[in-house]
């Protein structure tokens, strides 16, 4: 996969952040520049680990099979890595012991690859290869503090940067700066200090908040390579609960909800909860495994969009990926995949020789595109909640009602099952679940 661009190398390129939309994109660029260096706040270790500036990569994190495809693109053996390294490669519509709507759907063999494994280690394995590459390097344990810009304060030249081990400060200069520092991002600020405006934002009020255990595995258990989920249905129940096999012969569960519904963070309250679930797997494999970490809790305020996509003026050299575009209630699990998915679009870009002044724009209107359908899906779903606040897309009330007939047949056809999982998956269009062919099944068995 290396420099397919037509163009001749461009230079120098800069990605501010080590995380999977970081080193997805750091790979993306190494195609098309000469160099690429990561920037990284945090001390990375070169085994898998959990940073400081990534506490919510403690708690479940699956990979859809979207965003394993999109990985794979780049790294082809990824599968078979996980794989060798304990994490649980698996059939997502087979091997996903899957309660929703008052019943257990019915498991197919649709070969729909995804994975569970532990957040650091998929990390770890991504990052392994992104450094293996030759052009690309990582700078941790730095601290990107502010962008440098040209005199006309049009284009951006690369980073004012602080090394922590070492106390001092330094420029660097690039072509391309791409920002992928995450939900806390502060390109806002920064385009405002050059005299540009800031992206309008939308915010989803959610208040979701999690809870997280890891336990031991019995292998044994004929269960032990099932992934299981329990998903509410909205707004009557708020919770949901997940427990996925991970490396190591482990098992790492998080329970939650949505508007303050919570499992509460003691062992107590969190093994009653267990108890009252519908889904008795839960507590039973639980009761029965030692547990290998505290309970860990975390919460996420509201799902946030910036929408560089509306901007008219944007710095040359500069953009802005992953999570500091958009942020998705996680409890969907799509963050990963569709910061994956745009980085093999700034590559098919590059590819396609776009004109440095159309860069910026174009890039933005593509990848709004793609954050468009999981946005859309996430939010919907939130918007069964009363108590959910923000923008609310138009028609999403009766979407719903659709969706809702979608769910319950998915419990026993397959064919729909087939369709609404590649959705969910980031494979398909949402679309694809009002084809005539669907249409009438999903009437039918209401
Ligand atoms: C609780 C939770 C569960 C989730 N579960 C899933 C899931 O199951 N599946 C899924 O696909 N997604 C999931 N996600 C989303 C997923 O974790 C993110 O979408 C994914 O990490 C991609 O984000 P990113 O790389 O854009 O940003 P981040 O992961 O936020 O990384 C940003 C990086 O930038 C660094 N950084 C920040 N500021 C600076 C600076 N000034 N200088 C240098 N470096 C800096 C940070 O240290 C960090 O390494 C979940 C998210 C949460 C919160």
């Amino acid at each position: 996969m290396k420099n397919t661009s037509n163009n001749p190398q461009r230079g120098q390129a800069i990605v501010l952040g080590a995380s999977i939309g970081g080193l997805m994109v750091a790979r993306a660029l190494s195609n098309h520049f000469d160099s690429v260096t990561i920037i990284e706040k945090d001390k990375v270790e070169r085994q898998p680990s959990t940073r400081k500036g990534q506490a919510h990569t403690r708690h479940l994190h699956g990979l859809l099979p979207g965003g394993l495809n999109a990985m794979l693109h780049y790294f082809p053996d990824l599968q078979d890595a996980l794989a060798a390294h304990g994490a649980n490669v698996c059939d997502f519509a087979k091997d996903m012991v899957w309660y929703t709507y008052g019943g257990y759907r019915q498991r197919f063999d649709m070969n729909l690859i995804g994975a569970t494994m532990s957040r650091p280690l998929l990390e770890h394995l991504v990052r392994e290869r992104v450094l293996a590459t030759p052009n690309i390097e990582l700078m941790d344990n730095t601290a990107v503090k502010s962008l440098i810009a040209s005199d006309d304060q049009q284009r951006v030249k690369g980073v004012h940067i602080e090394l922590a081990e070492l106390g001092k400060s330094m420029d660097l200069h690039a072509d391309l700066v791409v920002d992928v520092t995450g939900r806390g991002s502060r390109s806002a600020q920064w385009l405002r200090d050059l005299g540009f405006e800031a992206p309008e934002t939308s915010e989803v009020k959610v208040n979701v908040s999690y809870a997280t255990r890891v336990y031991k595995r019995d292998l044994n258990d004929p269960r032990s390579s099932n992934w299981m989920l329990y998903t509410p249905q909205a707004p009557q129940e708020m919770h949901f609960a997940g427990m996925f096999p991970i490396e190591g012969d482990r098992w790492i569960m998080t329970v939650g909800g949505w508007h303050g519904a919570n499992a509460g963070n003691d062992e107590a309250a969190f093994m009653d909860f267990l108890r009252k679930l519908p889904m008795q797997e839960y507590y039973d494999i639980v009761s029965k495994s030692e547990p290998l970490s505290d309970i860990m809790t975390y919460k996420f305020p509201h799902s946030l969009r910036r929408h560089y996509e509306k901007l008219q003026r944007f710095p040359l050299g500069y953009l802005v990926l992953g999570d500091a575009v958009c942020s998705f209630n996680p409890t969907y699990g799509q963050g990963m995949t569709s910061a994956s998915m745009q980085a093999i679009e700034l590559d098919k870009m590059l590819g396609a020789n776009i004109a440095d002044e159309k860069l910026a724009l174009t890039f933005f209107a593509r990848i709004a595109k793609i954050i468009d359908i999981p946005w859309q899906m996430a939010v919907g779903e939130d918007f069964r909640y009363p108590a959910t606040e923000g923008p609310k897309p138009a028609g999403v009330d009766f979407i719903n009602k659709y969706i809702s007939r979608v769910h319950r047949a998915t419990l026993k056809d397959p064919v729909v099952c087939d369709a609404f999982l590649r959705v969910m998956s980031l494979l398909k269009a949402p679309t694809s679940l009002f084809h005539p062919k669907i249409l009438w099944r999903v009437m039918w068995a209401g």
